[in-house]
């Protein structure tokens, strides 16, 4: 292939142009997380014809309460961070569709990405960086009160909750965990586990057990949020009784499991038993041409610094494919 390298250095604008069907992208992204928007970054510093097509710009980043493990920000906001990806990857022009989302792709020589609206486009390399997502509880007022006293990550968030009476729906690894990193700093945790019994490792139960903070309500599930703007109180239903009861709460986190959003390539890519698609440490799949980067892969510590790095490896990755393809 040949490459263009007129990319003109920095632009004082950004540079967004429409997606274009009869374009043959040398790279197209999917997803607009971390990982991708390092991808784009790197992709377009190669010269390459590059797009993203991401069905929201930030990826979970956009959830975060706030960031303390970014380097070269002791403290900053998710979203904040959100806009400084997205404005750096715009100031180099690219084609970028921020409301799509991927149904399929067809592999090929040239390969075609299909949107769910039935759009098609065509790239000679994939990089599949489309993350997870939390698992949510589905309750009423839910998505308003995230970031508000509703969280998804104890590891980034639980130092907000300092002081704060809290609550954690989920009683397998990740929510015991969560209760720990909680129990340190948080005046009372209440752990809500549906089963009668906590599923996460013994190590982990023996320790949370260790903090005389914290309570357990085995058998109930969350059934409301309470508070506006703001939450004030979660309320839980027991399994058995179906008695309701209510727990004042600053914080609610739900760790209840992530999925990868990998549905879209079920039966194109590998993928272990989580859905997880298989890459190597060049962030190949076992499809030539097709990449996946971030929190969409088996690459283990789902943190943004992580997805980073794979965004970046994945489209270094992509250039030495596109550079070794004499028929691309
Ligand atoms: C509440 C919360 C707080 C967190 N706090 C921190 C923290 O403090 N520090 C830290 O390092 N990590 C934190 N994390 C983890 C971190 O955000 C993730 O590891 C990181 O965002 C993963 O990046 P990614 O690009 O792989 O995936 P994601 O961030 O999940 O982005 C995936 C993107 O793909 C898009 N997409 C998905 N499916 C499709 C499709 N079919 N078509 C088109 N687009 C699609 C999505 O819209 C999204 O834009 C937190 C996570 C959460 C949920």
């Amino acid at each position: 292939m040949d490459f263009n390298f007129n990319i003109g250095g920095f632009a004082a604008q950004p540079q967004v142009k429409s997606f274009d069907s009869e374009k043959i992208y040398d790279v197209l992204i999917i997803g607009g997380g971390p990982a991708g928007l390092t991808a784009a970054v790197y992709s377009l510093r190669k010269g390459l014809i590059t797009g993203i097509v991401t069905d929201q710009v930030g990826g979970q980043m956009a959830e975060t309460t706030g960031i303390e493990n970014y380097l070269g920000y002791r403290y900053i906001d998710g979203m904040e961070l959100v806009n400084k990806f997205r404005d750096q990857v715009l100031q180099f022009g690219i084609d970028f569709e921020s409301k799509a989302k991927v149904k399929n792709i067809k592999d090929g020589r040239i390969k075609q990405v299909e949107l769910e609206d039935g759009r098609v486009y065509q790239a000679k390399s994939i990089i599949i960086a489309s993350g997870k997502q939390n698992k949510k509880l589905g309750l009423e007022k839910e998505r308003e009160l995230t970031g508000h006293g509703v969280a998804y990550c104890a590891i980034c968030d639980a130092p907000f909750f300092a002081d704060k009476r809290v609550v954690v729906a989920g009683g397998g690894n990740s929510g015991v965990q969560a209760a720990i990193d909680l129990a340190k700093v948080a005046t009372h945790v209440t752990l809500v586990q549906r089963r009668d019994h906590l599923t996460a490792d013994q190590i982990l139960i023996d320790k949370l057990s260790a903090y005389s903070n914290v309570d357990y309500k085995l058998n109930h599930v969350l059934s409301g949020l309470e508070g506006d703007k703001k939450l004030t109180a979660v309320r839980a239903e027991d399994r058995s009784s179906k008695e309701e009861i209510t727990l004042e709460a600053d914080g609610l986190f739900v760790e209840i499991g992530l999925i990868p959003n990998s549905a879209f390539v079920t039966g194109l890519v590998e993928m272990n038993g989580y859905n997880e698609i298989k890459v190597d440490s060049y962030c190949r799949t076992n499809v030539d041409g097709i990449f996946a980067a971030g929190d969409v892969t088996t690459v283990p510590y789902k943190q943004i610094i992580v997805a980073c790095g794979e965004g970046s490896k994945a489209a270094l990755a992509a250039t030495d494919y596109l550079l070794n393809s004499p028929d691309l």
